[in-house]
């Protein structure tokens, strides 16, 4: 039977080595963009961090100028309060009580601003405390999966780098007319396997069911053949 042929083994080998490469360059080749989609997260977390800082510093500007805005009118109260004790005329103090319960309106309504800026103050600082205890872990977690990627990266570099060389040994071992079929076979089909058991007359690297004349030209025959849907080498593996 093929699958005992010590050549077809050796053929095996090389296809199991083969395949492993391929799986191998595909991680790879896929890593950039895993380590970009990371990165991309790392930012978006960094910036709500960010606005939410924006945010707070946005209030404590608006609640300082509110403060001086403040001093300032109050100052002003003080004076037209002053100024009240030394008018004589009646229609200069009574122009004066206007101004300063004018005045104190004003005083007043800035003051409830300030008291509606400090409660939102108090609520942007619980969020970005919030924010920064949650997010840093996160973006701890994702750094972590960062350098993680890194090492799988130059893991992968190096078990490539010996498999080439294994693949090159396994390559002097197979038999040349067994190693042209293969090197054929992959040629016309896309994708691993190259080589496919047979299952319930069924090859199993496109799923499809082979004709009689393949079933009995592996078993009988006991040659190297391909299966007539797909064009693997197709064996039996008992
Ligand atoms: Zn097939």
């Amino acid at each position: 039977m093929l699958s005992n042929n010590t050549e077809f083994k050796k053929l095996l080998l090389l296809h199991g080595k083969d395949r492993r490469k391929r799986t191998m360059e595909l991680e790879l080749s896929n890593s950039p963009n895993l380590i970009s989609s990371i990165e991309n997260k790392i930012d978006v977390e960094e910036k709500t961090i960010e606005s939410a800082r924006n945010e707070l510093s946005l209030l404590e500007a608006k609640s300082n100028s509110l403060e001086n805005e403040i001093d300032s009118i109050s100052d002003q109260v003080s004076r037209l309060k002053n100024k009240q004790l030394e008018v004589k005329k009646n229609e200069e103090y009574q122009a004066l009580i206007n101004e300063i319960s004018c005045t104190q309106k004003q005083q007043s309504s800035l003051e409830d601003e300030q008291l509606q800026i400090l409660i939102k103050l108090d609520d942007a600082r619980e969020t970005l405390k919030i924010a920064q205890d949650k997010i840093s872990n996160k973006v701890k977690h994702l750094q972590n999966e960062k350098s993680q990627l890194s090492d799988r990266i130059d893991d992968l570099k190096n078990e490539i780098s010996k498999l080439d060389l294994e693949i090159i040994d396994s390559i002097k071992d197979v038999d040349n007319s067994l190693l042209a079929s293969y090197e054929q076979t992959k040629k016309i089909v896309s994708r691993p396997p190259y080589i496919a058991p047979l299952k319930e007359q069924k090859c199993t690297g496109c799923n499809l069911r082979v004709s009689n004349d393949v079933v009995s030209s592996v078993l009988v025959e006991q040659k190297l053949t391909q299966c007539d849907q797909c064009g693997r080498i197709v064996y039996c593996e008992r």
